[in-house]
This record gives C-alpha cells, sequence and structure tokens, in this order.
C-alpha cells in the first residue's frame, strides 16, 4: 500500500488561528492500522511527531520539521445501555460539537454544556476541556492510546488521567508519547442539568424555557455565539490563557484592592481567579496592532485578524502577562500548545 504522505503542507486551514505555517511531512489517519503503517515505516519513523486534532488549541510560532498525523478515526457506539446510563465508544477524530449534539438527539446528558467547543473529540481529555460548570473529566470513562515508543495500544482509566483543571496527564508525562484513539464516555438517562453560571439561567429565561439538556445546549450555543469569535472569520483558540489559581489569603488581599474583583471557589483553600477580568483591567481589551489583537468582546481571547503571525501573537501575549503581573502580581499562563 502507498501511504498519501503531503510534502511541504500548507496549514492556514487547519489551525482555528488561521496562522500560515508549514509542516515537512502531512499525513491523515483514518485507523488503527494506517497509523501503524507510517510509523513502522523506516523513512518516517525517525521524524519528529506532531498529532492533529481540529486545530484550535495550537499556535504555530515557525514551520514544522517533522511529521503531522491528522487524526480522522471516526465512530460513535454504544457498549453498554442500563437504566441510568449509556457507556459510548467515540473515535478520536469525531468532531466534538456534533458528538455533543449526538448526545443530546439520544436523550443523555452530561455534556450538554459543553456544546460548540472546536475541536475533536481525541483532543477533549488532553486539557480535560470544561466550559459552563462541566469539565469534560466527568464523564470520560476511560481513554484509549497508541504509546509511540512501544508501538502498544493501552487503556487507561479516569483515574489514571490524573484530570485536573485544563491538565491530565496527557499534557505532562504523557506530552507526545503518545497518540489518543478513543475515549469512552459514560451519558446520563436522567438530565444533569447544570445550571449554576448566571449566564445559562438567563439565557434560559429569554428563551422562555425549563433546564433539559436539549434546551441548556441551545442556551450555551446562544451565548457562545454572541460572546465569542468565530474562528472561520476572525482567528483565534478560544481562552488564550488559563484562569490562574491562588490562596485565600492572596485572594483576600487582592480583593482588598480591588473589590470588583471576578472570581470563583475552586477549593479550600484556593480561589480561581477570572483572567479575562485581570487582563481587561490591565487595559488590553479591544487592543490592535496591525493584524493582531485582544477581542474587543471577550479580553482573554487573543485574534489573529489575517495575516498576522505566531510570533507576533506570542509577543503580544508576553506582553499581557507581564502588564498583568506588574499589576496584581498574578501570573497567567497560557493554554494553548504553542508549536
Ligand atoms: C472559539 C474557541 C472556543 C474554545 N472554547 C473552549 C472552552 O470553552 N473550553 C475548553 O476547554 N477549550 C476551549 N477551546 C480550546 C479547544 O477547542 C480545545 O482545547 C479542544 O479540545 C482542542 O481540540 P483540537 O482537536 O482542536 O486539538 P488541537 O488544537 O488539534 O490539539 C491540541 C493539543 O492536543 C494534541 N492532540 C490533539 N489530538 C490528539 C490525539 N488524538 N492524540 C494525542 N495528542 C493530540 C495536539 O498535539 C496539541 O498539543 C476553544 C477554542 C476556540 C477556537
Amino acid at each position: 500500500m502507498t501511504l498519501s504522505i503531503k510534502s511541504n503542507f500548507q496549514l492556514e486551514n487547519y489551525n482555528t488561528f488561521n496562522i500560515s505555517a508549514s509542516t515537512k511531512l502531512f499525513f491523515e489517519f483514518e485507523n488503527e492500522n494506517s497509523l501503524r503503517k507510517i510509523l513502522d515505516n523506516e523513512k518516517y519513523k525517525n521524524e519528529n511527531l506532531l498529532i492533529l486534532g481540529g486545530g484550535s488549541n495550537i499556535l504555530f510560532s515557525k514551520n514544522f520539521e517533522g511529521l503531522i498525523l491528522k487524526n480522522n478515526i471516526l465512530g460513535i457506539k454504544k457498549i453498554l445501555d442500563t437504566k441510568d446510563f449509556v457507556e459510548v465508544e467515540v473515535g478520536a477524530g469525531e468532531n466534538w460539537h456534533e458528538f455533543v449534539l449526538w448526545s443530546v438527539k439520544n436523550n443523555l446528558s452530561g455534556i450538554e454544556n459543553l456544546a460548540l467547543i472546536p475541536g475533536l473529540v481525541g483532543a477533549s481529555p488532553i486539557q480535560n476541556i470544561g466550559a459552563y460548570g462541566v469539565e469534560v473529566k466527568d464523564t470520560i470513562t476511560t481513554v484509549k492510546y497508541y504509546d509511540i515508543a512501544s508501538g502498544k495500544t493501552i487503556i487507561i482509566n479516569n483515574k489514571d488521567c490524573n484530570f485536573q483543571y485544563r491538565n491530565s496527564i496527557f499534557k505532562n508525562q504523557l506530552k507526545n508519547k503518545i497518540i489518543i484513539l478513543q475515549v469512552n464516555f459514560k451519558l446520563y438517562k436522567k438530565a444533569q442539568n447544570i445550571t449554576k453560571y448566571g449566564a445559562i439561567k438567563s439565557e434560559l429565561e429569554s428563551l422562555k424555557s425549563k433546564p433539559s439538556p436539549k434546551s441548556i445546549c441551545q442556551a450555551v450555543i446562544n451565548i457562545r455565539t454572541k460572546k465569542l469569535p468565530d474562528p472561520k472569520k476572525i482567528g483565534n483558540s478560544g481562552s488564550f490563557f488559563k484562569n490562574p489559581i491562588i490562596n485565600n489569603s492572596k485572594f483576600k488581599e487582592l480583593q482588598t484592592r480591588f473589590p470588583d474583583l471576578v472570581a470563583y471557589k475552586d477549593s479550600e483553600t484556593h480561589m480561581k481567579i477570572a483572567a479575562g477580568w485581570l487582563i481587561e483591567k490591565a487595559g488590553w481589551k479591544g487592543f490592535k496592532d496591525k493584524n493582531i489583537g485582544v477581542y474587543d468582546k471577550q479580553a482573554l481571547v487573543l485574534v489573529n485578524y489575517g495575516g498576522g503571525t505566531g510570533r507576533e501573537i506570542i509577543e503580544l501575549s508576553k506582553k499581557i502577562q507581564e502588564s498583568v503581573f506588574n499589576k496584581f502580581n498574578v501570573e497567567i499562563l497560557p493554554e494553548v500548545n504553542i508549536i
């Protein structure tokens, strides 16, 4: 079988920042077999590898000198159907939002608050995607991955994924060592109806809808459409920075200086501060420098208006980090994967 590998491939349409960068080699795989064929091939086995999903959490700062493997493994299959829940096995190449719509259509609950998050199912455990009071860790049962060094296929359970806020084993010990092939989820027959975020409650009121997986999914779609830029029109990767987590004493000190500080309880000892609020108060909201800037409706989102480079975005992000630190003495770190 000849492997259809593209050389000197342009990635502009493969990252939601719409950054113009190229990769030396590019290969799309539909199943584990074709992945194995390329990774076992003498010609390619020593290449620098990058696994690409929907490119919605990646910033290319330069051309990639190696082999990009684009995950196209499809399939959504119910493997267990009980009185209370269904377990589904989902190919890593399935579109995340389409999977959310599938679950709502099948009257299943658990991921409706995560509607409209761009990208593929395979990337969802990596940073433990989350939005509107829900994190994907609460529905994932197992993750199946290909271990690059040993060539073995391994299944790990939820507990071993070390899920935390925007973090997991896949961003740490297993970073660049594995390729996620499939994720299994436990979805509930009873509606979870998580509406603790005020925006969801008010959107449901304006839709004149009672909470249900379907109405919450629609409310989230409406909120996100109003608040976030559509990457097809304005390049971005959603939240550029993670919300910093600080201890209660530092929080109290900060709150005394800034009484309108936006923060949420993270644990008994720590608070999570809204990075968007810090960036806005540091004066960056709506900032524009030629082709790049800070989105005018949400300061957490850095944007490429067209023709901006990854380097320029990184430079801007550093200036933002510095000014937030100088004003608040709080460090904000990128959520996006910089390549
Ligand atoms: C408008 C917008 C809104 C967003 N909102 C949110 C939000 O609310 N919450 C949130 O958590 N995120 C959000 N994001 C970020 C992003 O959508 C998620 O992180 C998503 O899970 C990334 O998926 P992806 O397939 O695009 O991953 P990619 O960007 O392609 O890859 C991300 C990282 O994962 C690795 N990777 C991808 N697939 C695999 C695989 N199969 N095996 C091994 N490694 C892999 C890549 O190498 C890279 O390091 C948003 C992004 C945008 C553009």
